[in-house]
């Protein structure tokens, strides 16, 4: 197996607080010999599990950055026991250019797992996170949140797995996140998702959708920087009592879920995040952009539930995704 060509300038070994880069050599108009230089942080306090930590696999979405940057910056070495690795801007370059995909080759990071050593920008992340990172960590937290085009009730998120007893640990690990929603996620396409790859090497994986529109609010912000925090004290690597509020259990039990757009147009909600639907209801219209002597499309609920994700931008494609109504499972 080619060796990734990734150079950390932190040691992953070594006890102490370090801030550095993940330095990937990118050879390019402006600089011949020049890397990309992603930000890091290893936190080590002696010999407990491994958290690796990750936001901004997605460069649009702000709350995990918010938190794991606050994290890096503000954690001290007494309250940890074992080892935090902090990447709060995975996909660099997307998060510099504030989209979702990478500038430099077009690559979503969290469709390219696992990556290639050998292949462009973006596959070396994957392969590095994959190869490098991964193995060393007990549990993988990857906040996500809408972006630009899709905005979400706050929820922490694990998915439905084949090893219950991983499953379990999952969710006892995304409940602790403490978020007001607690999602038990269906992906619409796994293949290619960090989610995927490191669920199948039997570790402990807790994403989130946090709100979205390509920004965070105060609030979304608030409940990425407590509940990193508290799945840090769920896995006795961070010291303390976990900040524990009430959470609503959602469930994605199909692909009746989903709305997508069937046509071009602009949106008008017909209700909104956090309301309950029944099946049939109508969620939304999606109005012609080029006359007036034709009737909406309507899009309704597939199912009983609430209203967990909507389109963002008031303009849709087809094939968008219009909306999610995922079902509310008790308390957790
Ligand atoms: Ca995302």
């Amino acid at each position: 197996m080619i060796p990734n060509p990734i150079a950390p300038t932190v040691d992953f070994e070594a006890d102490g607080i370090q801030h550095g880069f993940l330095r990937l050599p990118w050879s390019r108009n402006e600089s011949a010999w020049g890397n990309l230089m992603i930000p890091i942080t290893v936190v080590r306090n002696g010999f407990g599990p491994t958290a690796l930590l990750t936001g901004g696999s997605h460069g649009d979405e702000y709350e995990g950055p918010i938190a794991l940057s606050d994290l890096a910056r503000n954690i001290t070495l007494e309250e940890v026991n074992g080892r935090i690795i902090i990447v709060p801007f995975l996909n660099y370059p997307a998060f510099r250019a504030g989209t979702r995909l990478s500038p430099i080759d077009a690559f979503n990071l969290n469709r390219t797992f696992p990556g290639r050593p050998d292949g462009s920008v973006t596959e070396k992340i994957a392969d590095f996170v994959l190869r490098v990172l991964v193995p060393m960590a007990d549990l993988v937290l990857d906040f996500h949140s809408g972006g630009k085009t899709l905005d979400f009730l706050p929820f922490a998120a694990c998915h439905v797995l084949e090893n219950k007893e991983q499953e379990r640990r999952c969710r006892e690990a995304r409940d602790a996140f403490s978020a007001p929603y607690s999602m038990t996620m269906l992906e619409i396409d796994n293949v290619g998702m960090l989610d995927t790859e490191v669920e199948a090497l039997g570790k402990i994986f807790v994403t989130t959708e946090l709100g979205g529109g390509g920004t965070a609010t105060s609030t979304s912000a608030g409940i990425a920087k407590r509940g990193v925090r508290n799945v840090l004290k769920h896995m006795e690597i961070l010291a303390g009592e976990r900040e524990e509020s009430p959470s609503v259990a959602l469930d994605m039990p199909g692909p009746e879920c989903f709305c997508f757009s069937e046509a071009e147009g602009f949106v008008e909600p017909l209700v909104d995040l956090g309301a309950k639907v029944k099946k049939g209801d109508p969620l939304l219209y999606v109005h012609p952009v080029d006359r007036l002597d034709l009737r909406p499309g309507e899009y309704r609920a597939g199912l009983d539930g609430i209203l967990a994700s909507r389109h963002f931008p008031g303009l849709t494609r087809l094939g968008d995704c219009l909306a999610v109504v995922a079902v509310p499972d008790g308390s957790v």
